[in-house]
């Protein structure tokens, strides 16, 4: 396993990591075994987003005694309520979800304490002015945390984020389908395999394209979620290329973006992780994702979402592209189950799809032909509203 650091915190971390997706609602003994899988494997660094104290406690036992053995994100402002993972901003529920992840891991600090997701600037403008970037700092100061990050799926807001001058890890929602500049002249640039080559990132959205530049300049530390798209990338009926990337290929996609120290691998299985962890030792074929992009049929994109946003503005305001992507990403996981984070973005949206009166405006704007109307009825569908 190669250990990088993670931007200027000098913390050593495996740069495959784990995710906590395949913690949730597992006996111990699953998670032990995952664990303890991760750790032969020499990955150290783990991410637990979720507020379960079950799912928390099962880490802590797993890792009882070993604690200089794991790097850990743990994030501020989750709650677990009802039985359900929650996020807030209310700073007594921050504090106190907080010591209760200390208290169920058995532990007195954590290396990463990451500022659970702020997708809008409005929140994360209160966040920076507010009770939980000051309670962030104390903690740092107290040596609670190590580091104070942010989780964001935004690019501006991550920018927001750099700018502040306060955040020192940012995780970030990163593949080649998200970071794939809109519109048919990036089409062109996929076929283009010198845009792969030497880590170039022609092809790519700008703003992206700037955000890795300057956190790498500035040495702040990209973490990865979503490597494979929540698994959309690894399956040719659902990826945006019609060509099934490898879990291998998304892995080298993420780990050649600048800043990138890590990449959270979303694993279920001990044969998911050591495949993960094979990145380590693979040839160089079989982790070279160009051949498989600039392969894609020109054609594989007609009718499918490219997130692009060119079918704007929508008659009613609903954020079509936004609306595609998490039915896309509630496609990705087993039939009967949308993961929450999904969900609760989707919840989110001022305009929900089923506010839809199927004028069609958009699908005339639609340059990949997709089939808009469908598209948010089965949305509405899909999410009850
Ligand atoms: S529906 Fe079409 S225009 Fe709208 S985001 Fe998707 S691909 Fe782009
Ligand atoms: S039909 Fe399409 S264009 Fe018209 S409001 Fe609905 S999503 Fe927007």
């Amino acid at each position: 396993m190669k250990y990088r650091t993670l931007g200027n915190t000098g913390i050593q971390v495996s740069e495959i990591a784990m995710g906590s997706e395949g913690l949730e609602g597992q006996s111990y003994e699953v998670c032990r075994a995952l664990i303890e899988t991760c750790l032969e494997q020499g990955i150290n660094f783990f991410d637990l987003y979720n507020p379960n104290p079950e799912t928390r406690r099962n880490f802590g036992k797993a890792m009882a005694g070993r604690r200089q053995a794991y790097v850990l994100q743990g994030h501020l402002c989750t709650v677990w309520q009802n039985g359900q993972y929650l996020r807030t901003r209310d700073i007594d529920s921050v504090r106190q979800s907080f010591e209760s992840l200390l208290n169920d891991l058995g532990t007195d600090y954590i290396d990463v304490g990451m500022i659970h997701y702020a997708d809008k600037k409005e929140d994360f403008e209160t966040i920076l002015s507010g009770p939980v970037l000051a309670y962030a700092k104390d903690l740092k100061a107290r040596g609670v945390i190590k580091s104070i990050g942010l989780s964001t799926h935004s690019a501006e807001v991550a920018f927001m984020a750099v700018e502040s001058g306060a955040i020192e890890v940012i995780m970030f929602s990163l593949n080649p389908a998200y970071d794939m500049r809109p519109g048919a002249d990036i089409i062109e640039d996929l076929y283009e395999l010198k845009n792969y080559e030497d880590n170039a990132l022609s092809g790519m959205d700008e703003q992206r394209e700037r955000l890795y530049q300057t956190c790498a300049a500035k040495g702040i530390a990209i973490t990865v979620m979503k490597p494979y798209g929540g698994g959309m990338l690894l399956d040719a009926k659902k990826s945006p290329f019609e060509v099934a990337l490898t879990p291998l290929q998304c892995l080298h996609y993420a780990l050649t973006r600048p800043a990138v120290s890590a990449v959270m691998a979303g694993c279920f299985t001990p044969e998911q992780i050591r495949e993960a962890a094979r990145y380590e030792t693979c040839s160089d074929e079989e982790k070279d994702f160009s051949v498989t992009l600039s392969s894609a049929p020109r054609h594989s994109y007609s009718g499918r979402c490219m997130y692009c946003g060119h079918c704007a503005p929508c008659t009613v305001g609903i954020d079509i592209a936004l609306v595609n992507k998490y039915l896309d990403l509630a496609h990705s996981g087993s039939k009967d189950f949308i993961p929450e984070t999904v969900r609760e973005h989707y919840a989110l949206l001022e305009h929900p799809a089923s506010e839809c009166i199927s004028c069609g405006v958009c699908e005339t704007n639609c340059p990949f032909g997709v089939a808009i109307i469908e598209k948010m009825a089965e949305a509405a569908d899909v999410f009850g509203c």
